[in-house]
């Protein structure tokens, strides 16, 4: 029974892993959290990014909304932000030093900006607006891209869709300031669970590589970028089609990983 999971699972990280961490627990109670990292990721139940990333209580910050996106700065649109608040609290409150926007392969969200239009989507009331977001990163890619197949296309988007969220992180003024200080850098990851490969953008190739250590992910980041928006981002997505054109789009995108250069 799906509760029942739960309830022997929360037994056990009790008996086990809280236990076995009284210390670190004591400290985080004591001293409050300083995460270093604020993640964006998907709410799909196959790529929690503390489970990817086998972190401990108190190393993430993580953000989890449909499709990992990350909406502009709206300071004097009306709404509730959830995303932009916690954003907001990471930056501000907590000073994190990098902010990584984690998209990944099979996505539905992505799957229903590909599908708009389609009949069984009308049941949703929220979904169009959100993903629309995205939705200049789709056309771009539908455009620039139109012998994809629809595997690639939907890789091509889901990666795009990252980009595009960089952007908006870098919309943010106070995020700016920090990048363009060199106390923030920010991050666009891709997630295949098909081949358990972690790719990031890098903004030198604009396509997405396989990222292996620590070098790889401070090398493809995002630094000293200030002033970078808005046409930051669309040269990146110009950029990034260009060079999946130049490539043939394989063996890039049907497996995840960009392999060429
Ligand atoms: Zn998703």
């Amino acid at each position: 029974m799906a509760l029942g999971r739960l309830i022997d699972g929360f037994a056990d990280f009790r008996a086990g892993f809280w236990k076995e961490n009284r210390d670190l627990f004591d400290r985080l109670a004591r001293e409050g959290q300083s995460p270093k990292v604020l993640i964006v990721g998907c709410v799909d139940s196959r790529v929690d990014p503390a489970i990817l990333t086998r972190t401990q209580p108190g190393d993430l910050l993580t953000i989890r909304n449909v499709a990992a996106i990350v909406p502009p700065h709206q300071p004097d649109a009306a709404g509730y932000h959830g995303t932009s608040t916690a954003l907001e609290f990471g930056v501000r409150g907590l000073s994190v030093e990098h902010i990584v926007v984690l998209g990944h392969a099979l996505c539905g969200g992505m799957r229903a900006l590909v599908e708009e239009g389609a009949s069984h989507l009308s049941q949703y009331e929220y979904l169009a607006d959100w993903i629309g977001i995205v939705r200049h990163a789709r056309d771009m890619v539908t455009l620039g891209l139109p012998d994809a197949s629809p595997e690639e296309r939907q890789c091509a988007i889901e990666q795009a869709g990252v980009i595009v969220s960089l952007g908006n992180v870098l919309s943010f003024p106070w995020v700016r300031e920090r990048v363009s200080a060199g106390t923030l850098a920010v991050h666009g990851w891709y997630f295949d669970l098909r081949t358990g490969e972690l790719s990031a953008f890098d903004p030198e190739t604009a396509l997405f590589r396989p990222m292996r250590s620590t070098a790889d992910a401070e090398r493809m980041g995002l630094r000293r970028a200030g002033g970078d928006h808005p046409e930051g981002s669309d040269r990146h997505l110009v950029r990034f089609i260009e060079a999946l054109r130049a490539t043939g789009m394989r063996p890039g995108l049907t497996v995840g990983r960009a392999e060429i250069g």
